[in-house]
């Protein structure tokens, strides 16, 4: 056999000699696809968060996506290691499956066949992106009722698709005038981060009956099903117990606290499941094996932990609502989750201005609104999972003042960024500067 060239090092751009070429290199060229994609403002904004900690700042993190619960480690001796280390079922085991077929019955009375029905994989996101791959072709449409979470439309438009948005303040009855020839999917996040709403049975059922006689799927997020107490919690997987066109996504990333363990999954009809598990196959193969092994088999000792605390967070949130209405703040509708949307009012600058003021001279840190769609810009998310109530209290009130001040310095604000190196807000090359 002769090779073209004898070495790696013959090879003609082989990095030692590209020093010596006469001319420069072009730059290496990236997709279009990924050159347009936003930089995530949630994670700029917890990337300053991380950048002032380190330099010693004392921030009021109501910025995370988190709550942090107490889990214990169970004995990881007592799985089967061989099995552990090795590939599993790309569905995701069984006995895995099993218990969260099982958690759906008992917790949502929704029927669940774990055979055909479920797919476990590297948590809610990637089951996101593959239920959209798998039903999606370039050009459809792709309906998000604000307040959106951001990887909805990044997704969609990684898939080739185009989202488009509905008001945050547009009843679900109402959604069929946001619906055209190119509409092929309904998201909706039920119950919703950021504002905490839950979807009653009646919307659900209204937004069903629209969306299958036009053959448009519904994607229900139910990442934070748990943290519903005292409302009734309607899943789109007992409502429709066939699965037909509906897609129903969940992860142990809020339920469970277990974000770091990256386990989601999706609900679905035999058929949409077998084409995302042709998805899973290509890209995953499979969750952590060893991780789905020590879920399974503890599974009901982390629940009997975590629900509780899970109790106790939505109880915060009670007693927080109470102080965000009495300092007068506006919030969105909502008794779930462990966030408030809250009103900018006639604060003079815009949600990411906020969010800087209140990091950079106040400590607080927040997610500008307009992370969430154009319809809920002059809003901020504040997050209650991790802080004291003490600690939310004063922020609380501090917001408060600033939205009524009435003014702000913005170039003081920017001069204060590029006093501490920290970067500017970069959008993606499609989406509008804030
Ligand atoms: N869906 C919503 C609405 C979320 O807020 C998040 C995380 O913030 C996710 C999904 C992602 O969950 P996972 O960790 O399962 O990928």
């Amino acid at each position: 056999m002769t090779l073209a060239h004898d070495t790696i090092n013959d090879l003609p751009v082989a990095q030692p000699e590209r020093e010596a070429l006469a001319e420069p290199l072009p730059d290496m060229p990236f997709s279009d696809r990924v050159e347009s994609l936003p930089e995530a403002l949630s994670i700029y904004i917890n990337q300053l968060v991380y950048d002032l900690k380190r330099r010693g700042h004392d921030i009021v993190s109501l910025s995370l996506g988190e709550a942090f619960f107490d889990i214990p480690l169970f004995d990881f001796k007592k799985l089967d290691i061989n099995k552990s280390y090795h590939y599993s079922d790309s569905r995701g085991i069984p006995e895995l499956r099993g218990k969260i077929a099982g958690y759906y019955k008992h917790h949502y009375d929704a029927p669940l066949d774990a055979a055909s029905e479920l797919l476990i994989t590297a948590g809610s996101k990637p089951a996101i992106f593959m239920a959209m791959q798998a039903t999606l072709n370039p050009g459809d449409e792709v309906l998000i009722h604000e307040p959106a979470w951001l990887s909805y439309p990044e997704q969609a438009r990684l898939v080739g698709a185009e989202p488009r948005f509905i008001p945050y303040d547009t009843p679900v009855s109402d959604f069929g005038d946001h619906i055209g020839p190119q509409t092929r999917m309904v998201v909706i996040n039920n119950p919703n981060n950021p504002a905490g709403r839950i979807y009653s049975r009646d919307e659900l059922l209204t937004l069903y009956t629209l969306c299958r006689q036009r053959g448009i799927y519904i994607l229900v997020d139910e990442a934070y099903s748990d943290f519903v107490i005292d409302d009734p919690f309607t899943s789109m997987a007992s409502l429709v117990p066939n699965k037909d066109g509906i897609i129903v996504v969940n992860s142990l990333s809020k339920n469970m606290g277990m974000s770091g363990w990256r386990v989601g999954y999706a609900i679905g009809s035999p058929p949409l499941i077998d084409r995302m598990l042709k998805l899973n196959q290509h890209i995953i193969t499979c969750a952590p094996s060893i991780l789905l092994y020590y879920l399974a088999q503890y599974f009901d000792q982390i629940t009997a932990i975590t629900l509780p605390q899970v109790r106790d967070v939505v109880e915060k949130r009670q007693r927080v609502a109470q102080m965000v209405d009495e300092a007068g703040l506006t919030r969105l509708d909502g008794s779930s989750t462990f966030y408030f949307f809250v009103s900018l009012d006639d604060f003079p600058g815009s949600s990411l201005d906020f969010s800087l003021l209140m990091l950079l001279n106040k400590g607080i840190a927040v997610v500008p609104g307009l992370a969430y769609g154009d319809s809920t810009s002059r809003f901020i998310r504040m997050s209650i999972g991790t802080e004291s109530e003490e600690r939310i209290r004063q922020s609380i009130l501090i917001m408060k003042d600033a939205i009524t001040a009435g003014t702000f310095d913005r170039p003081a604000l920017r001069a204060k960024l590029e006093s501490y190196g920290l970067a500017e807000f970069s959008p993606g090359a499609d989406s509008e500067a804030p």
